[in-house]
């Protein structure tokens, strides 16, 4: 999915299932995802996604007639792209989403009819995810989930998540000698992994975080959880910059420097 900068969102959507290569431009005869623009060329650009592998590729066919970017670096033939990357076809500038945020509308379809990571229901205005394979799950299960639920899909969307927050969040892998050891999480409940002590661990919660804030240490996946961190008068509102993953103008803020 992409989106254009001003304006109404133009939305492209790539097909995921098939492993079939979308064609990008402006030229409706030729391109199977139309964007028109400056600077976009009638066959601008291919979309793929690797067969086995979450991976989706642009390969470029506009050199040397015009541009193609992706975070303001100029494609050379190829370059992987992810969710919360910036492409720029000539002087258009998007944003590819994996993933989207949306509340549970009125009267829905039974795409909300349970939700694949606790098998519990969606009730109506429920934050849930949207992945790119078209499974919904709640924000919260989501936030907490190493993989997507869906059926062939698997995405390790975790990952990608606290790679995106590394500089924000600064992840840590416990190891035997952390001084953490020993401790608890500032999370108490809420999950099974919190009734004991930190430890080193494969998984998820063998990394920490800490509070940019107070300090204070959290699982990673409590951390993400959180509205707001649970010290009291800190307050460091945790869903609104976790949110920012999702946003299409937060994305291109970021990219763009602002
Ligand atoms: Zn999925
Ligand atoms: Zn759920
Ligand atoms: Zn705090
Ligand atoms: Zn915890």
């Amino acid at each position: 999915l992409v989106y254009l900068k001003d304006g109404p969102p133009q939305v492209v959507t790539i097909p995921w299932l098939l492993d079939v290569p979308t064609m990008v431009g402006s030229d409706p005869g030729q391109a199977q995802s139309v964007i028109v623009g400056d600077g976009v060329l009638p066959r601008h650009a291919t979309i793929i996604k690797l067969p086995e592998s979450p991976t989706y590729v642009l390969l470029d066919h506009a050199a040397p007639q015009a541009v193609t970017e992706v975070n303001k670096v100029r494609v050379l033939r190829f370059k992987v792209v992810r969710h919360g990357d910036v492409i720029t076809f000539g002087q258009q500038q998007f944003v590819f989403l994996e993933f989207q945020v949306s509340k549970v509308p009125e009267g829905s379809s039974q795409v909300f009819d349970k939700c694949a990571v606790l098998r519990h229901g969606f009730a109506v205005g429920d934050d849930v995810v949207m992945c790119r394979c078209g499974q919904f799950t709640h924000l919260a299960c989501w936030l907490v989930a190493e993989r997507c639920p869906g059926p062939d899909c698997a995405y390790p969307h975790r990952n990608l998540l606290v790679k995106f927050f590394q500089d924000t969040f600064l992840f840590a892998a416990l190891t035997a000698s952390s001084p953490l050891v020993g401790r608890k999480c500032a999370l108490s409940g809420s999950f099974p992994w919190n009734e004991k002590e930190f430890a080193p661990s494969e998984t998820q919660i063998g990394r920490v975080v800490h509070c940019p804030m107070c300090k204070i240490p959290y699982h990673e996946p409590c951390w993400f959880s959180l509205d707001v961190c649970v010290t009291p008068d800190c307050g460091y509102n945790v869903r609104e910059k976790v949110l920012s993953f999702f946003s299409h103008s937060r994305l291109l803020e970021r990219t763009n420097g602002h």
